[in-house]
Parts: structure tokens; sequence; C-alpha cells
């Protein structure tokens, strides 16, 4: 899995971090990501992967996409 935020989209609810800080941070921008380490790289951990459905479902913006 791949997951993309689109910070267009992101109203800064900050439930993703809340949900899954492994993969979502809060930038010093003030907008929050996907943390560099995850970004176009393949997540292949199951635990992640549910976290990571969790908060793209919890999303109010609907800002987050998981490509399977
Ligand atoms: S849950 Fe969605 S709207 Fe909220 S901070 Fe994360 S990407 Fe932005």
């Amino acid at each position: 899995m791949k997951v993309v935020l689109d910070k267009e989209k992101c109203t800064l609810c900050f439930s993703c971090v809340a949900i899954c800080p492994e993969v979502f941070e809060g930038k010093e921008d003030g907008t929050v990501d996907v943390k560099e380490e995850y970004k176009g790289v393949e997540i292949t951990d199951e635990n992640l992967k549910e976290k990571i459905r969790e908060a793209a479902e919890a999303c109010p913006a609907m800002a987050i996409t998981i490509e399977e």
C-alpha cells in the first residue's frame, strides 16, 4: 500500500496524526503530511496498514488516498 495526503483538501483536524502518528505528522509550517520516510513508499506492515486505513476513514476532508 502507498498513502498520499492531499494538502489542498486537508483541514488540519489532526485526526490522522492522532490515529497513526507513525505515518502522519504535523509539519513545522503548520501543515499535516505523510512523513518523508513513507512518501511514495510501499508499506507492507499489516498493523500500520490497518491504522492508515483507519486514519483515511476518519479524515473528514477525505484528503487521504490509499493505493493498494
Ligand atoms: S485527518 Fe484529514 S483533514 Fe485531518 S489532518 Fe489528517 S489529512 Fe488533514
